[in-house]
């Protein structure tokens, strides 16, 4: 069997996302170093090509979805990496958010080998990534788009061409730091509300209607009870990770500091979210900084 889509990095976004290109009824060879989320793959109708380099080496498009720029970085240029064994012509995309100038060095060491890449990292979390309505922020080459828009409308509703190579990445940076910051004001908006006897589930909804709705609020709320089918209606398992959050909190900061902007509150965040993986909490989804902010009386 030979693949039209090579698929690395099956986790709580890429396993869904690779899912949908399925359902679509396009051929996909899925990969990811932990076998039980191959085998969730094949078990709903993905296959499997065992070695992801030949399945790179036969395949049409490369899509990686993996945590950070390392992971992105060795798997692109390592020793046996995908540049080695990709074919001229072989779309690369990659949808992890990573920062913005590893985004364009791996495009540059493709584009010597003669093979377009994207950055093309995504929003609207799990919950998106399995209703196929992320939103791409797509940086590279307009030709790469073009190529790429018939795999990407499979997984997402929106799709944005931000600019050229990098620039994928830098749009998502700035959303995230936002994203960051609204969730930890949404928590203590919440916890202050409840503290002073209201009710959660109220309160939610009415600043849901008011000037304080954001996403986090809405869609993504931290505090248990409030909606279902949300991480914080389950624990705090799944969705996006704490140690991600810091992660990308932390490419703003240094970006910031690299172009001289004060980002003085997506540093704010990025200290909280740093004590709150330091407290144990690293692996729980992002919402759940609102176990920082209960009140002490
Ligand atoms: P995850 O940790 O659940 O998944 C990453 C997967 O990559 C894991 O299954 C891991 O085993 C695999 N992997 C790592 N190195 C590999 C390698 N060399 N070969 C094959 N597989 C490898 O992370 P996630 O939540 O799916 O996030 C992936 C990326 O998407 C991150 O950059 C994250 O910041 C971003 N993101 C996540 C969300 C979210 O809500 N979870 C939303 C938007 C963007």
């Amino acid at each position: 069997m030979s693949a039209d889509v090579a698929f690395i990095g099956l986790g709580n976004m890429g396993l869904p996302m690779a899912l949908n290109l399925v359902k679509a009824g396009i051929s996909v060879s899925g990969h990811d170093l932990v076998k039980a989320q191959v085998e969730k793959f094949v078990a709903n109708g993905g296959a499997s090509e065992g070695d992801s380099a030949a399945a790179v080496a036969k395949a049409k498009v490369v899509i990686t979805m993996l945590p950070a720029s390392r992971h992105v970085e060795s798997i692109y240029l390592g020793e046996n990496g995908i540049l080695k064994h990709a074919q001229p012509g072989t779309l690369l995309i990659d949808c992890s958010t990573i920062a913005p100038d590893v985004a364009r060095r791996v495009a540059a060491a493709a584009a010597e080998r003669g093979l377009t890449m994207l950055d093309a990292p995504v929003s609207g979390g799990t919950a998106g990534a399995a209703a196929a309505t992320l939103t791409f922020m797509v940086g590279g080459p307009a030709e790469g788009l073009a190529a790429a828009r018939p795999y990407l409308e499979k997984m997402g509703k929106a799709i944005f061409h931000a600019g050229g190579s990098g620039a994928g990445q830098t749009a998502k940076m700035c959303n995230n730091m936002l994203l960051g910051i609204q969730m930890i004001g949404t928590c203590e908006a919440i916890r202050l509300g409840m503290a002073n006897g209201l009710d959660p589930k109220l309160l939610s909804e009415i600043m849901s209607k008011s000037s304080g709705r954001n996403w986090a609020l809405e869609v993504y709320n931290p505090c248990p009870g409030v909606m279902p089918n949300v991480p914080a209606a389950r624990g705090y398992s799944g969705g996006f990770g704490v140690d991600l959050m810091l992660k990308d909190l932390g490419l703003a900061v240094e970006n910031a500091l690299s172009t001289g902007t004060s980002v003085p509150l997506g540093a704010l965040a990025r200290n909280l979210y740093s004590l709150h993986s330091q407290s144990g909490a690293g692996n729980l989804d992002f919402s759940s900084i609102f176990q920082m902010f209960a009140a002490s009386k």
